[in-house]
């Protein structure tokens, strides 16, 4: 097989999809506990089956799950919901940051990290012939913690092993450009690295310079109004179709609490492919520009190379 996604139903070869792709969402998470928020628990199978038809409805096919270990992955579920959604789910590998590092983050060695990174994308998880697909979300706090870089070390020797996307979180966007010199410096493939929550720091020329420098700009948290409102997003996006840069961005809306959700009076996983999109033709976004958007760029970002 050429290129390929690793979906918890199996692999699939990239010219098959031929769908929309969500490249930063959450299937199966919880950071309820750490946080103290019983509205940041996505645990509900059936629910999110019926939210992701929504999304296959709106003409979506692929969902990219980055609730890491430790936060609620669990490859048995996202197979499960898969089937029931008849959307492909990828499952990730990786350590989320701070709070949410497991001990063996921190104690750990980067080489036993990075062997469990490699074990899930090329074994299977947990025991399970489920594969994972992405590494991330992988982070950093507004501190970055040792621990974290070690992650992040680990991660990149899991990328070059693998050939696997890197995804990141960073603190609002904060972060970026730390991240991004770290990867750079520790050899990652900057070409299939996603820098997470760019749209949350709203600074064109860090934008642009991240995609300049050949690593995606992710503008993830789409629908998140508390943050900003959408029609900022649709500027950031636009500069940086301007710049040449529109084949470094990627779109999605990072759900990852029960409110986003429609049952409970959220935007749900089609937002991006309803409203979103609406707002994107409205500003004179071409049906191929879109397509870059929901299609392309995610596709080759999550593409896997096989031998
Ligand atoms: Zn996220």
């Amino acid at each position: 097989m050429g290129r390929f996604v690793r979906t918890v139903l199996g692999d699939i070869s990239s010219e098959d999809v031929k769908g929309r792709l969500l490249a930063h969402e959450h299937v199966n998470f919880d950071t309820s506990k750490i946080k103290h928020d019983s509205d940041a628990c996505l645990i509900e199978p059936e629910t999110i089956a019926q939210e992701l038809k929504y999304f296959s409805e709106a003409g979506g096919e692929v969902v990219v799950d980055l609730s890491t270990i430790n936060t609620g992955r669990n490859p048995k579920t996202l197979e499960d919901i898969a089937l029931k959604s008849g959307v492909r789910i990828v499952c990730p590998t990786g350590f989320y940051f701070g709070l949410y590092l497991p001990l063996r983050a921190i104690s750990g060695s980067v080489i036993s990290m990075a062997e469990e990174f490699v074990r899930d994308i090329t074994e299977g998880i947990d025991g399970t012939d489920i594969k994972a697909g992405v590494i991330g979300e992988i982070g950093w706090g507004q501190q970055t913690l040792p621990a974290e870089r070690r992650v992040f070390e680990s991660a990149v020797i899991a990328q070059e092993t693998t050939g696997a996307a890197i995804i990141t979180h960073t603190y609002f966007g904060f972060n970026a450009i730390e991240e991004l010199d770290f990867l750079e410096k520790t050899g990652a493939n900057i070409e299939k690295v996603g820098i997470g929550h760019m749209d949350l720091y709203p600074d064109p020329e860090i934008h642009i310079e991240v995609a300049k420098r050949g690593a995606y700009v992710c503008i993830d948290n789409i629908g998140r109004i508390d943050y900003r409102p959408d029609s900022e997003r649709v500027k950031m996006i636009r500069l940086l179709f301007e710049k040449g840069l529109g084949d470094r961005v990627i779109i999605s809306s990072d759900v990852s609490r029960k409110s986003h959700l429609h049952k409970y009076g959220g935007h749900g996983y089609d937002h991006v492919l309803k409203t979103f999109v609406s707002m994107l033709n409205e500003e004179g976004f071409s049906k191929y520009e879109v397509e870059l958007l929901l299609h392309e760029n995610p596709l080759r970002l999550i593409s896997i190379s096989g031998e």
